[in-house]
């Protein structure tokens, strides 16, 4: 794997621990959201370590004190619809973000993004994009997001998945070298199929129970 400045993996051992056991084919579909939700604390955690906070007074029981309160316009953009599954913990993290759904679908002849859900309005209302997605494979669809966001006037925009592929993450780093990567795992590869190995198999019929039995 290349090294790339705008990849950030998380190495922390919950993290790996939750991140096997998500991979886990006997993982049933509850568990599994569980887990997703719980991975996506961890790396939104780090991914949202340098939001900007103001200063706000706070009366404790005792005094008065300087304390700090979330100032940074965060939008996550969860693409649909593997990337539901992540929104809750984000929005735990940061309760103030916005949410805009960005629904794009992998052609399975091209493998190429097709777009089919955009209620983004005019101009961008936040100073920060968070694009939501479990699985970084081809990097079509997050190329595909980020060049959406762009055009809508986003300028600082972050990735946030669970798992990478090296090419997925060549291909969003050589086409938007500005945007950082946030993820729990790089993978070996991607098949022919487009699909990660190791991976998890498919990341939405995973988590709802719609893969074939
Ligand atoms: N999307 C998935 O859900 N899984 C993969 O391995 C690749 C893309």
């Amino acid at each position: 794997m290349p090294d790339h400045s705008n990849l950030f993996v998380s190495h922390h051992p919950a993290v790996l621990h939750k991140l096997a056991l998500l991979r886990a084919e006997a993982t049933e579909p509850k568990k599994f959201r569980e887990l997703v939700r719980e991975i996506s604390w961890l790396v939104g955690y780090e991914a949202l370590a340098d939001a900007r906070v103001d200063e706000i007074s706070v009366r404790t029981p005792m005094e008065e004190t300087v304390g700090h309160e979330l100032a940074e316009r965060i939008g996550l953009v969860p693409i649909l619809r593997a990337g539901l599954g992540m929104v809750d913990a984000f929005l735990e993290l940061f309760p103030t973000a916005q949410v805009w759904h960005l629904g794009l679908f992998r052609d399975e002849r091209t493998l190429r993004p097709v777009e089919y859900y955009n209620k983004l309005p005019d101009h961008s209302t936040v100073d920060t994009c968070l694009i939501l997605d479990p699985m970084l494979a081809t990097g079509g669809s997050a190329t595909a997001a980020i060049e959406v966001l762009k055009d809508w006037g986003a300028t600082r925009i972050k990735l946030v998945n669970l798992i990478a592929s090296p090419e997925g993450v060549a291909a969003v780093s050589a086409a938007h070298p500005d945007v950082a990567i946030y993820c729990a795992s790089v993978d070996r590869q991607l098949n022919e199929k487009g699909y990660i190995l190791p991976g998890l198999g498919d990341a939405g019929d995973r988590q709802f129970g719609t893969g074939r039995p």
